[in-house]
């Protein structure tokens, strides 16, 4: 990791904007495909942000109402993550702690349960993993479970991941595999000349580039880009509580219609979250606090004898239709978006990496990109169709997968 400032006539083959869990996997992502020099540069501190502050949870199934290509993405994505796993284990030695033994969801009413039974059809319906339990089989899965429940839905595929160890073993494979990481450095604008990226101003210099992956989550609309269309990405913030329960009193991650519990290894209960538009206040609020520990009382009444150890909030990167916004920009060569994953970002970060990877080298995107494209959010289009830019061939190699 460097806090050095860029010589004159710093050069990248690519520049990363960003040292979350998205900027981390595309950059890990790029080295494995070959491209031989990848800057990023963070703000602050790698994975500091919303990569940090998440609940860690895998789980496209959880929510779902329908097969549209966002849920295909996070399945896919979400497929991944044993591979990319065991992968980043072996590079890096750092056990990101994939917990396979997947979610409930809880119902306490009728209300509850005729949702959880449409939600069970189309699944089955679809060919998905998901079992439908009465109250009684569900608390023999986990016995802290509140007696009110009356039915729950288990989805054995939905997982969940220690995101701050992910950070951990992103950083490491980075560093490994020879990843330019800059932190302390903040991006202040995208140099774009006759419709082309060509450099980034930096806070401490310029660094010449071809292709600039924008990565920077809820802060990415304040990355001028004189020349190109606006791209509004608002901050939404969630707060979180941690109890310590020893021994460990559930298995699942554990879903309600008000919120989640996501035990840890370690002994830690994650609670959350709240969603609120409150631009960047990262303060823990009472009203906060209150909700979400009734929230987590009422799925595990076991939850008000523990102690709680800590609060904190993130910000999450929210793009106008909730969507995230994925891929090269049309007009400026160069320019590629990587953000607005919202709530499932820790989850779409492994199909992130390699989409965004294999379009950089490729020179074309993927048609599970094709959705996502910037191009559909952006506030005023420039006048000319661009194209995208590719890494030459003699650069670049498209071999690996994880
Ligand atoms: C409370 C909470 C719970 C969540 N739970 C889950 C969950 O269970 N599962 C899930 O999948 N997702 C979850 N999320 C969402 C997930 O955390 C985000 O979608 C994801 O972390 C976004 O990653 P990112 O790398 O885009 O953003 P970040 O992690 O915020 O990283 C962006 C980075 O860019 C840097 N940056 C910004 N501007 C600049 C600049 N100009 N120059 C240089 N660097 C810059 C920032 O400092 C930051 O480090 C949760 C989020 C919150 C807040």
């Amino acid at each position: 990791m460097s806090e050095q400032s860029f010589g004159s006539g710093a050069t990248a083959d690519v520049v990363i904007v960003g040292g979350g869990v998205i900027g981390l996997t595309i950059a890990r992502a790029l080295r494995r495909r070959g491209v031989r020099d990848v800057t990023l540069i963070e703000r602050g501190r790698l994975g500091a942000e919303a990569s940090w502050a998440a609940g860690g949870i895998l789980g496209p199934q959880i929510e779902a109402d329908q097969t549209d290509d966002f849920f295909q993405l996070a399945c896919a994505s979400r497929d991944l993550y044993p591979a990319f796993a065991t992968a980043l284990r072996a590079e890096t030695g750092v056990d990101v702690e994939l917990d396979t033994s997947g979610t409930l969801y809880l119902g306490f009413s009728q209300k509850d349960e005729n949702e959880l039974w449409r939600r069970f059809e189309w699944q089955k319906h679809a060919g998905l993993s998901v079992e439908l339990l009465n109250a009684g089989e569900a608390r023999a899965l986990e016995p802290c479970i509140s007696a009110k429940v009356c039915c729950a839905l288990r989805f054995p595929n939905d997982i969940q991941v220690e995101n701050r160890k992910l950070v951990e073993a992103l950083a490491t494979a980075n560093e490994k595999l020879g990843v330019r990481l800059s932190t302390d450095c903040e991006v202040r604008a995208v140099r774009i000349e006759q419709e082309r990226v060509c450099a980034v101003e930096t806070s401490r210099g310029v660094v010449s580039a071809p292709i600039v992956v924008l990565a920077a989550g809820a802060w990415t609309s304040f990355i001028n880009l004189p020349g190109a269309s606006r791209i509004e990405i608002e901050p939404v913030r969630g707060q979180m509580l941690c109890f310590e329960a020893r021994p460990q009193i559930a298995r699942h991650v554990i879903y309600s219609s008000r919120g989640y519990l996501v035990p840890r290894r370690d002994g830690r209960v994650l609670a959350g979250s709240t969603v609120e538009r409150v631009g960047f206040d990262k303060g823990v609020t009472d009203e906060g606090i209150n909700g979400i520990k009734s929230m987590a009382i009422e799925i595990a009444p076991t939850i008000a004898g523990l102690p709680l150890v800590s609060s904190w909030a993130g910000f999450r990167p929210r793009a106008a239709d909730d969507l995230p916004v994925l891929g090269p920009c049309a007009g400026i060569k160069g320019l590629i978006y990587a953000t607005g994953h919202y709530r499932n970002g820790i989850l779409l970060a492994p199909i992130t990496g390699e989409l965004i990877a294999k379009a950089i080298v490729n020179g074309e995107s993927a048609s599970l990109l094709k959705s996502f494209s910037p191009d559909r959010v952006a506030c005023q289009k420039p006048d000319r169709e661009g194209g995208h830019v590719a890494l030459a061939d003699a650069r670049a190699s498209d071999t690996t997968g994880f």
